[in-house]
C-alpha cells in the first residue's frame, strides 16, 4: 500500500475505534451522521490538493530557492524543519482566523459539535491549498522537499491525536505539546474561547504570542462548533456556501423532496464505502495506468456529491447514488487497479448497497408515510 493509503486507513480504523470505546467507557453516543461527513468532507479534493501543495512546493524550491537552509549539516535542516513548519502552521491558523476568505475555508473545521479525532479529517476541500503561502517560505528557505513532506506529515499526526476525544491529559506532555486538553478550548463555541490556542503541535508559540488559553477542566457542559450557522450534511454544500456567502450569494435552497429519503444506517454505510474508495483512489498513486485511476477518483467524488446531497434532502439525489453504485463496479470490472481483494470487496459491497437503495427509493415513493426516521 502507499504511505498516503496507509494513513487514511489506520486514521479511518482510530476514528471508528475511539467512537466504540467513547461509547463503552464514556457512555457517550455516537452521533453518526457527523462522524461520517467529518469523514467525508475535505475527502478526494483535500488529498488531490495535497499532492498540488507538494507539487508547488517542490517547483518552488527548485526555482527559487534562496539555499539558506539546504547548505546546513542534514541534522540541523531536520530540527529546523521541526520548529518552523510548526511556526507556519500557528500564522497559517491564526491568519484562517483573521482574515473573511481564509475563515470561510476553516470554518468547516469548526462547524463540527462533537470533539473527536473525526473532527480532524473535517475540513474544506480548499484547506490544503491556502496553505501554499505559508509553507511556500520554507520552500524559499530551501528545506528540502523530503524533509519538508516527513516532517508535515509528522506534524499532521500530532494534530490528528489533538482532536481525540478519548485522552484529556498526557501527563508530562502538557508542558511543551499542544495536547487534546488544550485543543478543545480552540474548538469551543463560548466567545471567551475565540481565537485562542492557534498552536498545532508545540506550546512554546501561543505562550510566546500571547493567544494561550488553560482549559477550565472542571467545566462539564462545553460546547463546540460555531453558533448560528446551519450545519449541512453535504460536503459540496459545506465547502461552498461560506464562500459564497462572502460574495453575498445565498446558496439555492431547492424545496427539499419529502420522499425518496433513505435511512441513517443507508447513509452511514454509504460513507463508509466512500472511505473505502478513498483509500482504493489513495492506493493507486504509483504505477497505475491513469484512466482508472482517474475514473475512480471522479466516481468517489461524483458519489461524495450525491451523498451528501440526499442528506440535503434532494430528489435527484438518491437515485444517482443507485446509478453509481452499479456503474463504478461494471466500468471498472477487470482493471488491475482494482483487481487486489480489498478493492474488490469494497466494490461488491457498493453494488449490494445500490440494491437496498432501490429497495428504500421503492418503499419510501410507494408509502410516504412510513418514511425512515433520520
Ligand atoms: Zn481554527
Amino acid at each position: 500500500m502507499t504511505p498516503s493509503a496507509i494513513a487514511c486507513a489506520v486514521g479511518g480504523g482510530l476514528i471508528l475505534a475511539e467512537a466504540l470505546l467513547l461509547r463503552m467507557v464514556r457512555r457517550e453516543r455516537t452521533v453518526w451522521p457527523e462522524l461520517v461527513f467529518n469523514l467525508n468532507s475535505g475527502h478526494i479534493l483535500m488529498w488531490a490538493f495535497r499532492g498540488v501543495e507538494i507539487a508547488v512546493y517542490a517547483a518552488v524550491f527548485a526555482h527559487l530557492n534562496l539555499h539558506w537552509v539546504d547548505r546546513l549539516p542534514r541534522m540541523a535542516q531536520w530540527i529546523f524543519a521541526l520548529f518552523a513548519w510548526d511556526l507556519c502552521f500557528y500564522w497559517r491558523h491564526r491568519t484562517h482566523h483573521r482574515f473573511g476568505l481564509l475563515w470561510a475555508v476553516h470554518i468547516v473545521h469548526h462547524q463540527g459539535e462533537h470533539f473527536n479525532l473525526s473532527l480532524c479529517n473535517r475540513n474544506s476541500w480548499y484547506a490544503s491549498l491556502t496553505d501554499l503561502p505559508f509553507i511556500g517560505v520554507l520552500a524559499v528557505l530551501g528545506l528540502p522537499l523530503d524533509i519538508y513532506v516527513a516532517v508535515s506529515s509528522f506534524h499532521y499526526a500530532v494534530q490528528f491525536f489533538n482532536h481525540s476525544g478519548l485522552v484529556r491529559s498526557p501527563g508530562v506532555l502538557d508542558r511543551f505539546l499542544v495536547t487534546p486538553r488544550y485543543h478543545r478550548v480552540h474548538h469551543r463555541a463560548e466567545p471567551q474561547f475565540f481565537n485562542r490556542n492557534f498552536g498545532g503541535t508545540f506550546l512554546l508559540w501561543d505562550k510566546f504570542f500571547r493567544t494561550f488559553t488553560p482549559p477550565d477542566d472542571g467545566h462539564v457542559h462545553a460546547r463546540y462548533g460555531v453558533d448560528g450557522i446551519e450545519n449541512s450534511r453535504n460536503p459540496l454544500r459545506a465547502t461552498h456556501e461560506p464562500l459564497l456567502r462572502l460574495v453575498g450569494v445565498r446558496w439555492p435552497d431547492v424545496e427539499r423532496c419529502p420522499s425518496a429519503r433513505a435511512s441513517a444506517a443507508f447513509v452511514t454505510t454509504g460513507a463508509l464505502l466512500l472511505y473505502g474508495l478513498l483509500i482504493c483512489w489513495l492506493n493507486t498513486q504509483h504505477g497505475a495506468h491513469p484512466d482508472p485511476r482517474w475514473m475512480l477518483m471522479g466516481c468517489t467524488l461524483a458519489g461524495t456529491i450525491a451523498l451528501g446531497a440526499h442528506c440535503d434532502g434532494k430528489r435527484w439525489a438518491l437515485p444517482t447514488w443507485c446509478s453509481l453504485a452499479f456503474a463504478v463496479p461494471v466500468v471498472l470490472h477487470g482493471d488491475r487497479t482494482v483487481s487486489d481483494a480489498v478493492p474488490a470487496a469494497v466494490l461488491v459491497l457498493f453494488a449490494i448497497h445500490g440494491v437496498f437503495g432501490i429497495i428504500q427509493f421503492a418503499r419510501s415513493v410507494a408509502s410516504p408515510s412510513r418514511l425512515p426516521q433520520r
